[in-house]
């Protein structure tokens, strides 16, 4: 087989379990922190409104959900191991006991072998971090933390809530016990530079991130960038730059991060800008062609 330029996530599950694995998001009805009035009302910038409705109801519980697209999953493709994905939210904003019975409701269905949990790095503590550490110890456990910059400027331009030191020592209080992590980034903020991104690359090596999600700068609909972008535009990546941002990206990145998405995909009706137009999986294609001929791979300049 040809070697990937990149880490692929699909070939890390592959070399872990010897077979696809399948992930089944759910929304647990979870909020967050950032919109409910602890830590604000108006929410990160980019983050759409709409979707935070109050009263949003969840008309089935989380092992209904699992059950469900379990069904629909197993018929389309070969699979009989599940990872479920608590995306929606902040998906560690409640008490532990509450937690854990939402988890282990996911947990207890046959099939499932673990969870990948969505949230931010100000939504995790001691207690909670140390129960996810012990069902690491028996399920394959990931904390997805929400980053998008290690720019303390960036994240209070954002309007994220918290520092980028809160989000270090979550991803190291999580490695302690044994959790998988995963860093969530955004890339093409118009204040920010190449140099910056390069340096992102460095400081997640340094922390060892597990996964990593990227993601282009897109501007949705009904959000406070929308707005800000429909008074007074501002460049966002061509479709081509952000190409060559990303190959320069996974040029400083460790070899050993496992790269989980380098696109977003956001719904035509939705989204305002820019109109790319691609598939995930057009992008992931292009770039590995593009690696393959510069002759460069994830980690050569790390
Ligand atoms: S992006 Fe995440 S942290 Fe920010 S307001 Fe939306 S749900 Fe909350």
């Amino acid at each position: 087989m040809n070697k990937s330029a990149f880490n692929r996530y699909s070939d890390y599950i592959k070399k872990l379990y010897g077979e696809r694995i399948q992930k089944i998001t759910v929304d647990a009805g979870f909020t967050c922190p950032n919109r409910d009035g602890s830590k604000g009302t108006g929410g990160c910038i980019y983050c759409n409104n709409r979707s935070f409705a109050p009263g949003h109801g969840i008309p089935m519980t989380v092992k209904e959900q699992v059950l469900f697209h379990m069904t629909k999953v197993a018929q389309r493709y070969n699979v009989d191991k599940y990872l479920v994905y608590f995306q929606a939210y902040s998906n560690t904003y409640d008490t532990l006991e509450r937690l854990r019975n939402l988890y282990e409701e996911a947990l207890s269905v046959p099939g499932v072998i673990g969870l990948s949990i969505g949230t931010r790095a100000d939504c995790v503590d001691q207690a909670k971090l140390d129960y996810l550490g012990e069902l690491s110890k028996r399920y394959d456990i990931t904390v997805e933390y929400g980053l998008e910059s290690i720019s303390n400027e960036t994240l209070k331009l954002i309007n994220r809530g918290h520092s980028y030191e809160e989000f270090c020592q979550a991803v190291e209080e999580s490695h302690k016990r044994g959790i998988k992590t995963c860093a969530h980034v955004i890339l093409g903020f118009p204040w920010e530079d190449k140099s910056l991104w390069i340096e992102t690359a460095k400081e997640l090596s340094r922390l060892k991130i597990t996964f990593l999600k990227l993601h282009q700068l897109h501007i949705v609909k009904g959000t406070e960038l929308a707005r800000r972008y429909e008074e007074k535009p501002f460049k966002l990546f061509t479709q081509a730059e952000y190409l060559d941002m990303v190959i320069e990206f996974l040029e400083h990145l460790s070899p050993e991060m496992v790269i989980q998405r380098v696109v977003g995909e956001a719904h035509a009706q939705t989204l305002l800008a820019p109109n790319w137009n691609v598939r995930t999986h057009d992008f992931l294609e292009a770039l590995e062609a593009e690696m393959k001929k510069r002759e460069t791979y994830q980690g050569r300049l790390a």
